[in-house]
């Protein structure tokens, strides 16, 4: 097992990592900015080191001074977090060329996964069924509108290199589509340097199920069953839970087939995310892998009790999964809200600055995973996630009730937060009748051109 690992990340996510290392006796050391400076997290780590200025491409992205600060301290693994340099092949190999172990999958599935064209094509070889849309690449405006006709409108044009929602347009004609083609590349050029783009159906209203994924290096694979992360804001995650509610159990049963079946295609190992959407039918789609520990990987250690943290830990050293598939059951129902430093009445607009007031909710079936507390600065440089509220169950009607209970202890003051929003949520007949969809929040709760709540 490892001596010290550092933790190439900041926030909630390296507080997750310095939890996980105590448990596990080994020593951490963090990097940080100096925006970063005297966080609170750093204290709980054996060492800190300053590794630039508050633009991440300054600290938390410069690779060499990463590796430098792991060689410095005599780290012997890295763990990248989520965000950042996670998914950043070329990272996890200049790691393992300095003999630092990196805590993730392998980096030439890595590389091939991080490409939502090759990870396609990976998907194909593997039986997976893929959301109809071009065979790959698109490399011209007739290319364009010649496969969004033979497929029909709505059709969605992507970035292979895309992530986080950008590089992203919905075309609903050809103008739109023309329109699209040319921003979309633009966007994944200046945000991925690579501006290659793909076109899929885009699907009315899907749901968003993913799977959760283990693997080890001895070839062993199991999924620990799937998140549905339907609720999103621009397609971006606001609640995740586990089990998808209303999923028939066959068709869970064949996703998380799938979702196997792909991982072991790619010769991937550590954990990994799965991601597809289903239709109004209940088909299943896959659209891209996510090869890191995610935002939301709480609510599937609450309903299965494993540990993914210490797991990644374990498997970058070399052991063996702990689990078999038949040891891992889906106990319960836990959910999760996304509480982001970000203001709902304002189209969302981040929210940094002091928190002058911080009280975080408790009491049976509660989580939280924070790195906030009363007096700290939300630096303005970074992600806007603040905290992870969780709730666990018996059933989804109880996880409701907890979460409603949660979300009115919850106190934020001096800068605002998404909890008003979950506090809607929670009490919308559609989210409680598990029947919402992606675009849910913008159709019901805002209309176009107008970001105020109706
Ligand atoms: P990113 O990597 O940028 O997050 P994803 O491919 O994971 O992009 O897609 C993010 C979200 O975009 C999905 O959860 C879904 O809401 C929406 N989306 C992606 N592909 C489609 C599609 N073909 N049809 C409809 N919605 C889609």
């Amino acid at each position: 097992m490892f001596q010290r690992v550092l933790v190439a990340n900041r926030g909630e996510i390296a507080l997750r990592v310095i939890r996980a290392c105590r448990d596990m006796n080994i020593g951490v050391v963090c990097v940080y900015s100096t925006a970063d400076k005297g966080a609170p997290w750093l204290s709980l780590a054996d060492q800190a080191v300053c590794i630039g200025t508050g633009p991440a491409a300054d600290s938390y992205l410069k690779i060499p001074r990463i590796i430098a600060a792991a060689e410095k301290t005599g780290a012997d693994a890295i763990h990248p977090g989520y965000g950042f340099l996670s998914e950043n092949s070329s990272f996890a190999e200049q790691c393992r060329e300095s003999r630092i172990e990196f805590i993730g999958p392998p980096h030439e599935a890595m590389r091939k996964l991080g490409n939502k064209n090759e990870a396609k094509i990976i998907a194909r070889a593997a039986k997976v069924p893929l959301v109809p849309g071009s065979e790959g690449l698109i490399t011209s405006e007739e290319e364009a509108l010649k496969v969004a006709r033979q497929y029909g409108y709505p059709v969605l044009i992507k970035a292979a290199a895309g992530g986080g929602g950008r590089g992203m347009r919905v075309a609903r004609d050809d103008a739109s589509l023309l329109t699209g083609y040319v921003s979309a590349k633009q966007e994944a050029e200046a945000a991925f340097k690579d501006g290659s783009v793909f076109i899929e159906k885009y699907l009315e209203q899907p749901r968003h199920i993913e799977v959760q994924l283990l693997g080890d290096q001895h070839g062993n694979v199991i999924h620990l069953y799937e998140r549905d992360c339907s609720l999103q804001r621009r397609h971006q995650k606001l609640v995740e839970e586990s089990p998808a509610p209303n999923l028939p159990p066959k068709v869970r049963d064949e996703i998380c087939k799938s979702a196997v079946r792909l991982a072991k295609t790619a010769g991937y190992y550590s954990a990994g995310t799965c991601e597809f959407l289903l239709d109004k039918q209940n088909n299943f789609y896959f659209i891209e892998v996510n090869s890191r520990i995610q935002v939301e990987h709480p609510v599937t250690e609450l309903v299965t009790g494993v540990d993914l943290v210490r797991e990644q830990i374990r498997i970058a050293a070399g052991e063996k999964l702990k689990y078999r598939q038949s040891d891992i059951v889906q106990k319960g129902s836990a959910i999760e809200v996304r509480i982001n430093a970000e203001d709902p009445e304002a189209n969302f607009q981040p929210s940094p600055g002091r928190i002058t007031q911080w009280y975080s909710p408790g009491g049976p079936g509660v989580r939280v995973d924070t790195h906030a507390r009363t007096g700290y600065v939300v630096p303005p440089n970074y992600d806007s996630l603040v905290a992870k509220l969780l709730v666990h169950q018996p059933t989804r009607e109880e996880s409701i009730r907890v979460m409603r209970r949660a979300l009115n202890e919850f106190v934020v003051e001096g800068i605002k937060t998404t909890i008003p929003i979950h506090k809607r949520i929670f009490n919308t007949a559609a989210f409680v009748d598990g029947v919402v969809d992606t675009t849910f929040i913008e159709r019901v709760f805002y209309s176009p051109g107008n970001e105020s709540p109706k």
